[in-house]
């Protein structure tokens, strides 16, 4: 069986990770990315905010060795679905079976005045951009603001301008600036209440203003303010911004998509197109886009490709389950369990936050690179 997996991000590495330990060499894994390696995205923050350098978050693919599985850097250039042939710009492949985990793709430029007048610090540039931002910043307004929705880990607005709060009393500034948050959402973590409410608590605590279910439309560089689509107006000196997400225009242009990302079967993973499947952000599955969605998705089509390299019969489905760590700042991280299971209410319960959670969360980074990269890694 020939399997085509497009993106090495989470849902990628973790269904070419399963495969291979299940089945070695009796299947045929091809893992294209055009990327030079893997970056978690809560490693964008540590490094953003000086916790850590950007040459020790960089997971280089030309360590991923696994039997059955080839990596190959390239870019997709058209896909298929019907015919499950893909082009690149390193040649064609065709596969029996094509999974497309290739993503959300992040447009700062679909927000006018962004990128003249803000940062973004969704994409590993604008990340690691962000971090000298920050440390030449004088204090003053900062704005953490989200641009759309979907939008990726909906708890890391929150979790920004804490640890920029943390980031600003820590240089001694934070007593001449202010800190605001624009989030579309009505609470920070619609289905946990109990995070929501911590959450809001630690907002009120630090002094950090809070603007529910408001967009940032547009940044008017010249008067330095933020407009949200009410036409509410908010003064900054530094923003921080989450950017408009689309599905990759490969992908659009695939004709896979419906409103904008590739609809699937919410148990199986499986597209509307035969042996075609898709995981992680670029579906709109009805889970929030995260990589331990995604993560969890690719263990369920494994499981369905294992199978059917066995000739066997599965009747595991997925169930939209995944713990959420929220960064709280001073080495405090809170976990929260949330399920969002078609047609029921999503829910979660919230553990911490804790230090003893911050050492969970470090653990839960280095066992993935254990287990994709069959590397050490350490977070710290
Ligand atoms: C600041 C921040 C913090 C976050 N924190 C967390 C967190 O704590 N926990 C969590 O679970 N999630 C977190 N996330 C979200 C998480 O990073 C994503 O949801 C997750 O990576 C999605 O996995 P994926 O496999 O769908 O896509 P990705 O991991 O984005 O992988 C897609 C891959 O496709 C490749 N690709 C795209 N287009 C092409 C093309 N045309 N040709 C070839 N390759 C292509 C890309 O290079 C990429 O490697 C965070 C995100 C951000 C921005």
């Amino acid at each position: 069986m020939k399997v085509l997996v497009l993106g090495a991000g989470f849902g990628g590495l973790e269904l070419t990770t399963s495969l291979s330990e299940a089945l070695g060499d009796e299947v045929e894994v091809t893992l294209v990315d055009k990327g030079e390696g893997f970056v978690f995205g809560f490693s964008k923050l540590d490094v953003m905010f000086g916790r850590t350098e950007s040459d020790q978050v960089l997971h280089p693919y030309e360590d991923l060795v696994k039997p059955g599985v080839t990596f190959v850097r390239a870019t997709v250039t058209a896909i298929d679905p019907v015919a499950r042939r893909v082009e690149t710009d390193a040649g064609t492949f065709e596969a029996d079976v094509l999974v497309v985990a290739l993503g959300a793709d992040l447009h700062p430029d679909a927000t006018p005045g962004l990128v003249e007048a803000g940062h973004e610090f969704y994409t590993v540039a604008g990340a690691f951009a962000t971090r000298d931002v920050l440390a030449d910043f004088p204090g003053g307004r900062v704005v953490v603001g989200v641009t759309s929705t979907p939008f990726k880990c909906p708890p890391a607005p929150s979790e920004t301008a804490l640890l920029v709060h943390d980031f600003l009393t820590e240089r001694g500034i934070r007593d001449q600036s202010e800190v605001a948050l624009v989030m579309p959402l009505g609470v920070p973590i619609p289905p946990s209440p109990e995070a929501s409410a911590a959450l809001l608590e630690a907002f009120a605590e630090r002094g950090i203003s809070w603007h529910p279910g408001e967009l940032v439309v547009e940044l008017d560089g010249d008067r330095k303010v933020a407009v949200c689509a009410s036409g509410t107006e908010l003064p900054f000196d530094l923003f921080l911004a989450v950017p408009v997400h689309r599905a990759p225009l490969v992908v659009q242009e695939s004709g896979m998509c419906v409103d904008g990302w590739i609809p699937v079967d919410p148990l199986t993973l499986e597209t509307a197109y035969p042996g075609v499947y898709a995981v992680g952000d670029v579906t709109s599955v009805g889970t929030p886009k995260a990589g331990v969605f995604a993560e969890g998705q690719a263990s369920i089509v494994a499981r369905e490709l294992i199978a059917l390299a066995r000739g066997e019969q599965t009747d595991v489905t997925y169930d939209g389950t995944g713990i959420c760590y929220l960064e709280f700042g001073d080495d405090q991280v809170a976990k929260v369990q949330v399920t969002f299971l078609s047609g029921a209410a999503p829910h979660g319960d919230m553990e911490g936050p804790s230090t003893v959670l911050a050492q969970d969360k470090a653990t839960f980074g280095s066992s993935r690179i254990r287990r994709w990269f069959d590397q050490e890694w350490s977070t710290t």
